[in-house]
């Protein structure tokens, strides 16, 4: 199966191409279909399986047939995510694959000055990410209308409600046209969330996909207990005693990324630190260097890493682990592609036990601890 078999239009398959997609994931198999047949969806699929492209290919293809029907004005699509993370990423995804649509799309979460966002609402915005608080903030304040929406997507809908945002996307389904398109996308479906569905769905088609844990099965998790002082030299030796090369090490900060990748250099490794400080051409350059096999380790932050795709690659370090549970199948999905082998190995100091127990819940298992080093 390819993209245009699924109906996939030229200019996203364009863009699809550029990031190097050649085939649907299985969500994408199932859920593209429905959505371009105008139906509601209700779709069983957790991060990693590639769920994001699964509702932003086809809502930015029925949105571009819109548009060579009618001028379109006011906000057409809106997706709700719990977290701000999450609604960066969704709206990374639909600029990607709708870069030759010229649609507008933009965030809106809490945490922030309310002012450029408002002001680049007045600008025209046809796609709105958004978590809940901040979306019915500015519309209490009248500044953000819903009324011409049509297309209407609730990402992750168990977290929204394990984080008690319940009333509150109950609150933004008063905000929205009744008749509209709904897509539902939930990673695990407990009574509370088809009761929740079936409040927004209209006569819904079901699709479901395995877990990614399933696909994290040729992937081997190692846990490795390890002192905050400790970790850089641990590291280094772990990589020049297991001849781990190349390798992806993950941090939490731009700033410890590129103190990391200067430690490295200075211990005989060669790296470089991609995130988002740097500049396109540097990212770039680093990148290509590590996939020419110049660079030894690439150090790089969470979201300058969405979009790497490196084959082959055998090894990823969460130097520091994810806060986010979901981020850590993000990083370790680098690894084990395309039915190849992967290691996924973990440093993690006191600080960070409660992030793994997070972790351990997601995956459903307990990731295996290892001390790799003889010395240790
Ligand atoms: P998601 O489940 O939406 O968080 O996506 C997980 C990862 O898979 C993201 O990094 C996407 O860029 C990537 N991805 C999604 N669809 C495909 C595809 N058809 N081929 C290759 N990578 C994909």
């Amino acid at each position: 199966m390819n993209f245009s078999q699924l109906a996939v239009t030229a200019p996203v398959l364009r863009a699809l191409t550029d990031a190097g997609y050649v085939a649907p994931t299985p969500i994408q198999e199932k859920a593209i279909p429905v959505v371009l047949n105008r139906k509601d969806l209700l779709a069983c699929a957790q991060t990693g399986t590639g769920k994001t492209a699964a509702f932003a290919i086809p809502v930015l293809q029925l949105l571009s047939a819109d548009k060579e029907k009618q001028r379109l004005s006011g906000i057409q699509v809106l997706v709700l995510t719990p977290t701000r993370e999450l609604a960066i990423q969704v709206e990374e995804s639909f600029r990607d694959y709708g870069k030759y649509l010229g649609f507008k799309s933009m965030t809106l979460f809490g945490g922030v000055s309310q002012v450029p966002q408002v002001e680049q609402l007045k600008r025209g915005v046809d796609i709105l990410i958004a978590t809940p608080g901040r979306l019915l903030d500015l519309s209490s304040q009248r500044l953000l209308d819903l009324s011409k929406l049509r297309y209407f997507v609730l990402d992750e809908a168990d977290r929204m409600l394990d984080m008690g945002f319940v009333h509150d996307v109950k609150k933004v389904l008063k905000l929205i046209p009744a008749k509209r398109q709904s897509l539902f996308f939930s990673a695990t479906m407990p009574s509370e969330i088809r009761e929740l569905a079936g409040t927004i769905l209209s006569q819904p088609e079901t699709v479901a996909v395995d877990p990614v844990s399933s696909t994290a099965e040729i992937i081997s998790q190692e846990l490795h207990w390890v002192t905050k002082e400790e970790k850089k030299t641990y590291l280094c030796d772990l990589l020049h005693e297991r001849q781990i090369n190349p390798v992806l090490v993950f941090t939490r900060t731009k700033y410890g990324a590129d103190k990391l990748a200067r430690f490295l250099q200075k211990n005989g490794i060669s790296a470089a630190a991609i995130h988002g400080d740097k500049s396109q051409g540097a990212r770039q350059q680093a990148l290509n260097s590590f996939k020419a096999g110049k660079l030894r380790a690439l150090v790089a932050t969470d979201i300058a890493a969405r979009g790497i795709d490196i084959e082959e690659l055998q090894w990823v370090v969460n130097y520091e682990i994810p806060n986010v549970a979901e981020t850590y199948v993000h990083r370790i999905g680098r690894t084990g592609r395309a039915g190849a082998t992967g290691t996924a190995i973990s440093l993690c100091d006191q600080e960070e036990r409660a992030y793994i127990r997070d972790i351990e819940k997601l995956i459903g298992k307990k990731i295996p601890m290892k001390s790799a080093l003889a010395a240790v």
